[in-house]
């Protein structure tokens, strides 16, 4: 399997496949950025992270160096490394056009959204070997760099950006990986600081 050195452009999607042992890394480029992202086990596309076995096995919401990123079937999908941002949520989920008009207003029901973006490269990738991938394949997303604190309430927030230029994560592969990102595209919440920008997305051999 190649690596991968690409830049995602603000609001688009991509999707790419990482072998078990190599490393992928999510530049957020110019700051502030949502990362919209799904894994799937590129095997058997059935198994896929899975946010509340991640949370139950951290015993915590946020995602950082350390953590392990499990399975529907609890099994060990990839670690992270390395993170010079320090926190991704595992809550928020991603926007789409329902919620655009559930928080916003009517109006925005048109615009770009990461439940769209999901679908499109999906529907781009068709890969005839194994099942094609649907709506119903999309489960619970992790918005790397998204700063959605939780207060002592319970409440959730989209809260203004704790990452900057040039920060990044890395996660390893624990299994043959199939990522699937929505560069996040929303204008109508500061996850993006509501100016969307481009990551790039690097795979390595671990050494
Ligand atoms: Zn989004």
């Amino acid at each position: 399997m190649s690596l991968i050195d690409t830049v995602i452009p603000a609001g688009e999607p991509w999707i790419g496949t990482i072998r078990r042992g190599q490393i992928l890394r999510i530049v957020d480029l110019e700051g502030n950025q949502a990362v919209d992202t799904l894994f799937y086990n590129a095997l058997d596309t059935a198994e896929h992270y899975s946010a509340q076995n991640t949370i139950q096995a951290q015993r915590g919401i946020y995602l950082t160096t350390g953590t392990v990123l499990m399975t529907n079937r609890g099994r060990p999908l990839l670690e992270i490394g390395e993170d010079t941002c320090g926190r991704h949520d595992t809550l928020g989920g991603a926007c789409s056009a329902e919620s655009n008009t559930v928080r916003y207003a009517l109006e925005k029901r048109h615009m770009h959204n990461c439940r769209d973006s999901f679908l499109l490269a999906l529907t781009r990738h068709d890969d005839e070997t194994g099942p094609r991938l649907t709506k119903r394949d999309l489960p619970s997303n992790i918005n790397f760099f998204m700063n959605v604190p939780v207060t002592p309430a319970g409440g959730l927030r989209f809260a203004d950006g704790i990452s900057a230029a040039g920060r990044y994560v890395e996660l390893r592969a624990l299994m043959d990986v199939l990522v699937l990102i929505s560069n996040c595209p929303q204008l109508n919440n500061p996850c993006n600081a509501f100016n969307p920008t481009p990551v790039r997305v690097i795979t390595r051999e671990s050494a």
